[in-house]
């Protein structure tokens, strides 16, 4: 890649469409393959983020934006798209420099945030609205109306992808948006800010607020004019804003953790399936929600399919985000690692063994950086803390089970409900396991892969509420039902008869 260090924003936040010195805490953004600095900046404060929401008030109200038909809305989406198009090389290097993913990933994340600007624009412009089936004297309808002002609060894992997945139907549904990303990831963010403004987007209709949760992030919350929020983070945070905004009876999507089950049967082909594992839980070093983080290996295959795995895992190319060839880059950063090296003592403290891994590697090159070796853990019940709660990290845990009802049963025993990887060439149990384990996404004989036309999201400790899909534009709206009289008589119940003075 060539050197694109000049690409990095310059450390002006997106407030109400000007780029302005934020008047919050300062922020650092940090390359976790060797520490050095990209940027610090001031994040915004809470002021700050009181303007954003006044003017996107303005801004959504203004004829200018409220006015547009969906098909004029759409041409901005259009617009957005072609812009991220154009930027996927400094969007990548951006976000590489921002998370430490490789940048075969972060390509990638770039490459289905067009896709989602692309279909929202599609979907908004081909959304209809229903006549509903008469059953009196009037004509009735469904419609559909923008929120107003929504915002959106975003983790560190994914930011362009978890962006798009919100702004893009939000502005397709005719909102105004404010934007709250990580404050570990804040950088591409603001580049997806530059985009959209270059795209024309009505001043004030969007802002970017890198900031602190607890200030920013809760006053979108709490304001009462945020009309919805979508929340994508952790099940803690996540369950708390959860009940502000229930406490405010306001809509709010939650897109939380997971410890999501894969299952492997004897009659899987077991090279697709090794495959499939080490992807869904290392790449991304293992800093994804979907990771496939729960191993189940049917009984009488365990011995040698883990043998294999582990061997594969051994193989796996750690370094680097920027070098080709790199498949396990580092992770966010040394505080995450340490919480994900905390899990691997308590995995031994509770009797585990590690069959790989567990450990940082060696070498100069990776001295400096937040690496982390690909780790998988076996000798644990699934009830062992190792295997209950979501470790965010590179670390797979591995378990036998003997049959359907068992592995069914151990699947579901989690609190959370996000994710499921089934591989066997038996294709009518794969459909009644799919049916039975209690999940928003599964895969048979895959794992992580993505479509923007498919509904994501989680049950349980997973959140609540959907992304993506045609239905995806719908949560922006409020839905509206009209009755609009057919027969011009006064209603009978005031026993006035037509003409009577
Ligand atoms: P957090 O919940 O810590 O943070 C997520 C966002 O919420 C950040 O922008 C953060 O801001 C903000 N925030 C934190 N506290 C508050 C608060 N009191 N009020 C309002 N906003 C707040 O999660 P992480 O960033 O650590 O992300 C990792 C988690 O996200 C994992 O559990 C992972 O499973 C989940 N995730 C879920 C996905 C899904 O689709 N289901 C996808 C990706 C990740 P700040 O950074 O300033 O603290």
């Amino acid at each position: 890649m060539k050197d694109m260090t000049h690409a990095l924003p310059d450390g002006r936040i997106f407030l109400a469409g000007r780029w302005e010195e934020g008047g919050g805490a300062p922020i650092t953004s940090s390359f976790s393959h060797d520490g050095s600095e990209n940027l610090t900046f001031n994040g915004a404060s809470r002021e700050d983020a009181e303007r954003a929401i006044a003017a996107a008030k303005a801004a959504q109200a203004d004829p200018a934006w409220r006015d547009l038909l969906p098909h004029e809305r759409a041409k901005y989406l259009y617009r957005i798209a072609d812009g991220i198009e154009a930027n996927i090389d400094r969007i990548s290097y951006i976000q590489s420099r921002d998370t430490g993913k490789t940048v075969t990933e972060t390509r990638a994340l770039a490459g289905s945030a067009v896709g989602t600007f692309r279909y929202f624009a599609a979907v908004c412009e081909t959304a209809d609205e229903t006549l509903t089936t008469q059953r009196a004297t009037a004509l009735t309808a469904s419609v559909h109306e923008p929120i107003g002002v929504v915002g959106a609060i975003t983790p560190w894992n994914s930011p362009i992808a978890s962006d798009a997945q919100k702004l893009a139907p939000a502005l397709a549904a005719g909102n105004a948006m404010v934007m709250k990303p990580s404050s570990w990831s804040p950088l591409v963010s603001l580049e997806l800010a530059r985009i959209v403004a270059e795209a024309g987007l009505p001043e004030g209709l969007l802002s970017v607020l890198p900031g602190s949760g607890r200030e920013v992030g809760n006053l979108l919350v709490e304001h009462p004019d945020v009309g919805r929020i979508a929340f994508t983070g952790g099940t803690a945070t996540g369950r708390m804003l959860g009940e502000q905004a229930g406490r405010k009876l306001m809509p709010i999507s939650l897109e939380l953790g997971g410890k999501s089950p894969t299952i492997v049967w004897d009659d899987a082909d077991q090279e697709l399936a090794i495959a499939g594992i080490l992807f869904g839980i290392f790449s991304s070093s293992g800093q994804s929600c979907i990771a496939g983080s729960r191993l189940f290996v049917q009984r009488s295959i365990f011995n040698g399919f883990v043998e294999k795995l582990v061997a594969a895992t051994r193989r796996l190319k750690l370094g680097d985000p920027f070098a080709p060839g790199t498949q396990v880059a580092p992770m966010i950063n040394h505080e995450h690692r340490a919480s994900v090296e905390a899990y691997i003592k308590g995995a031994l403290d509770e009797g585990g063994e590690i069959l790989c891994g567990g450990k940082r590697p060696e070498g100069a090159e990776y001295e400096a950086g937040a690496y982390l070796e690909p780790t998988i853990i076996a000798g644990l019940a699934n009830d062992a803390k190792t295997c209950r709660e979501e470790i965010f990290g590179p670390v797979l845990v591995v378990l036998p089970f003997d049959d359907e009802a068992n592995v069914v049963a151990q699947s579901n025993d989690n609190e959370y409900g996000l994710a499921c990887g089934i591989w066997t060439r038996d294709f009518p149990r794969a459909w009644r396991l799919a049916r039975a384990i209690r999940a928003g996404t599964v895969w048979i004989n895959t794992y992580k892969q993505f479509s923007i036309s498919t509904p994501f999201g989680g049950d349980g400790a997973s959140g609540m509420g959907r992304e993506k899909g045609r239905e995806g534009l719908r949560v922006w709206q409020r839905q509206k039902g009209i009755y609009a009289d057919l027969t011009g008589q006064p209603h009978p119940w005031a026993g006035i008869t037509t003409g009577q003075e």
